[in-house]
């Protein structure tokens, strides 16, 4: 007997025929004389149509608090039809929202932190031999209103649940059968991997973040807990996201190949090279939430300095007229800005075990005559800054240079 924890997102729950066979299958571990908590999105698209009603009427943008004590309805509404559809199958349910179990979290409505899982109430519903159907994506704070964790925050929910409750393992249901060596729209022979380490699928968020929402797995990490990721459309394939075993140090160098669109460049040039530069031109993107993923600085010659850095593409357009004002005040020359690039990443915790990785990826890239014009690395990943054109190309080419090809796949 275990202690299972499952988590159906939007699209399991599409439509009533669909609630009425994920019933089946919780019913039928139930019925095997397992413990079963059942966390759920709302039902697909509800989430975005309750988002939609609560701006339709105002000229401003909803309160925050009263946005989720709106969005927060969907989830009540499939879990509750969940605990109905399988007491009518004869498995004893019973629904949980927020406040009920309490799912203590702060204050920041729509992207609230959770604090505190109380276990108490689930484990009682538990030891009674009924399932608990626990509403995903909600919490309540420290003044009784309800908040929500941000898109896609039931998977944060069910290892927040998963870890409370110390359960053997976290299911996620959803619409993919799990994380591949690199997307399959650009690269054919991308393989299907039915396991990666945590660190590994931190790193490959641009393929991760299709499958679960990232903040999960940081959670997953800290308490251990491990997850596997299944379709609940049928097939066979999962994928294991947990900790690095022992053993895995014979595996493959690489696990998977990424590439990211969403990032721009930001070049200062000639800037006088003196302490506290660096500070007063990345600084105000911190003051204003920028995310600045690389930095480099070149030598400086006859005490002038370039700095190039990247910024989420979306943020491009604030960050120019924000770096353009330093760039005057601090006397640099010029401010250049590129969109068009992309970041193209090799990860895998073999990288540790052998070296030369960086060397085969550059060769790689110097073979189709592709420029570097960015580095950065990590102990598990290697990233280059190219031209975005050459993107889907590079996917391609660091792809089979590192042996990830399915030769079945051509
Ligand atoms: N229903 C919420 C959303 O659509 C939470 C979730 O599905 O995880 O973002
Ligand atoms: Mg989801």
């Amino acid at each position: 007997m275990a202690l299972l924890v499952k988590k159906y997102g939007g699209s399991s729950l599409a439509t009533i025929d669909h609630i009425k066979k994920v019933a089946q299958d919780i019913a039928a571990d139930h019925q095997k004389g397992n413990m079963v908590a059942v966390i759920l999105s709302a039902m697909s698209g509800e989430t975005d149509r309750l988002i939609e009603l609560s701006r339709s009427v105002s000229d401003m943008p909803p309160s925050p608090r009263e946005q989720d004590s709106i969005v927060s309805t969907g989830e009540q509404i499939s879990t509750a039809l969940m605990a109905i559809t399988l007491e009518n199958l004869g498995c004893p349910a019973q629904s949980y929202l927020g406040w009920h179990i309490p799912m203590i979290t702060d204050s920041s409505y729509q992207k609230a932190r959770i604090l505190e899982v109380g276990k108490d109430n689930l484990m009682q519903t538990l030891n009674e031999g009924k399932v608990a159907v626990i509403a995903g994506f909600q919490g309540i704070n420290d003044k009784g209103d309800i908040t929500t964790l941000g898109r896609g925050g039931s998977d944060t929910t069910a290892v927040a649940v998963a870890a409370a409750l110390n359960a053997d393992a976290c299911e996620i249901y959803t619409d993919v059968d799990g994380v591949y060596t690199a997307d399959p729209n650009i690269c054919s022979r991308a393989r299907h991997l039915n396991m990666v380490t945590y660190e590994e699928m931190l790193e490959l968020a641009g393929l991760g973040a299709k499958v679960l929402q990232i903040r999960a797995v940081e959670l997953a990490r800290k308490y251990k807990v491990p997850l596997l990721v299944k379709s609940s459309f049928g097939g066979n394939r999962y994928t294991w996201i947990r900790e690095e075993e022992s053993n895995m140090m014979e595996d493959a160098v690489i696990s998977g190949v990424t590439l990211d669109r969403n990032e721009a460049k930001i070049s200062v040039i000639n800037i006088p090279d003196e302490p506290g530069v660096a500070h007063r031109i990345i600084n105000p993107l911190a003051e204003s939430a920028i995310n600045v993923d690389m930095i480099i600085q070149n030598v400086s010659i006859d005490g002038f300095t370039d700095l190039t850095f990247t910024v989420p593409s979306t943020d491009l357009h604030q960050a120019t007229s924000l770096i353009e004002k330093v760039a005057h005040e601090i006397g640099a020359k010029e401010v250049r800005t590129n969109d068009s690039i992309a970041k193209v990443s090799v990860v895998g915790t073999g990288m540790k075990n052998h070296p030369g990785v960086a060397a085969r990826m550059f060769k790689a890239l110097a073979d189709e005559n592709i420029n570097i014009q960015m580095i950065s690395t990590s102990e598990i990943r290697i990233s280059c800054i190219i031209d975005s054109k050459y993107g889907e190309l590079s996917v391609r080419v660091l792809h089979g240079i590192f042996e990830l090809d399915n030769s079945k796949n051509k």
